[in-house]
């Protein structure tokens, strides 16, 4: 599964990539993040991304010109690679945007299923409508709040996708484990040692605070502890 992500600021993406399980399923080649410079897709001297906005008002505009070139070659550049199964490979172009619809688990696992996912950070004010109309198969937003760019949600979009591609994460008993028949996530809460947990302000003090880990976790009957993170769960719908 490859992500391409078309960005004005692709350093944002240095550590995300370079950490973590992204790196390993990147190095065990399970999936492939390639970042375009958008400013490579320029033709101008300047390298003129954006510009300002028809009918006055603030800020800047990425213009299409750019976003067009970059995701026609991204979708070409597969072609030749793999011509002759190019007609089966299932491709979304997304464009990031808080106008878009909300991404959720069920997205996610859509999204799984997927060959490549071309990602369209905006910047400034926006970016032409034309591109949501013309060239994206759907707008997405990771939520009901504004951002200064599409870099942190394509990372959103990227971490929460790649850990549903099968081996991505460690054994996959472990992730079964965790899925409802419907395909969601069953969250509950979860602690570590040490059991008691007493806080420095009351250390030493008459009667300490102690933070304690609920004491069914730690009798080893497994079916009481069962049924408590049961009680405890929040189901994550997919
Ligand atoms: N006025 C613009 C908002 C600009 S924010 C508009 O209405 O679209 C700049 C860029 O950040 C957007 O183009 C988008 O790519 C990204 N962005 C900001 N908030 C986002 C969110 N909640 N979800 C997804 N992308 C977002």
């Amino acid at each position: 599964m490859t992500f391409d992500i078309i960005t004005i600021f692709p350093k944002i993406f240095d550590s995300f990539l370079k950490e973590s399980i992204i790196n390993q399923a990147i190095r065990k080649k399970l999936i492939k993040i390639n970042i375009h410079n958008l400013r490579d897709f320029t033709e101008d001297k300047h390298k003129t991304v954006d510009d300002k906005p028809f009918g006055g008002g603030r800020g800047m505009i990425l213009k299409i010109e750019p976003i067009y070139k970059a995701v026609q070659s991204l979708k070409f550049k597969a072609q030749i690679s793999k011509k002759a199964k190019m007609k089966d490979k299932k491709v979304k172009v997304i464009l990031l945007s808080p106008r878009g619809e909300k991404f959720n688990q069920k997205i996610a696992y859509q999204f799984s299923k997927l060959d490549q996912i071309i990602l369209i950070c905006g910047r400034y004010e926006g970016v032409d409508e034309r591109v949501a109309k013309n060239i994206a198969d759907m707008e997405l937003s990771i939520g009901d709040y504004v951002l200064m760019g599409g870099e942190l949600p394509a990372m959103v979009v990227i971490e929460s996708v790649a850990r549903l591609v099968p081996a991505v994460i460690g054994k996959s008993e472990l992730l079964k484990e965790r899925i409802t028949k419907e395909k969601g996530f069953i969250e509950y809460p979860q602690y570590t040692r040490p059991s008691e947990f007493i806080p420095k302000k009351t250390r030493g003090k008459k009667r300490p605070e102690v933070w304690r880990v609920p004491k069914v976790l730690l009798s080893g009957n497994h079916k009481e502890i069962e049924k408590w993170r049961e009680e405890h769960r929040k189901i994550i719908e997919k």
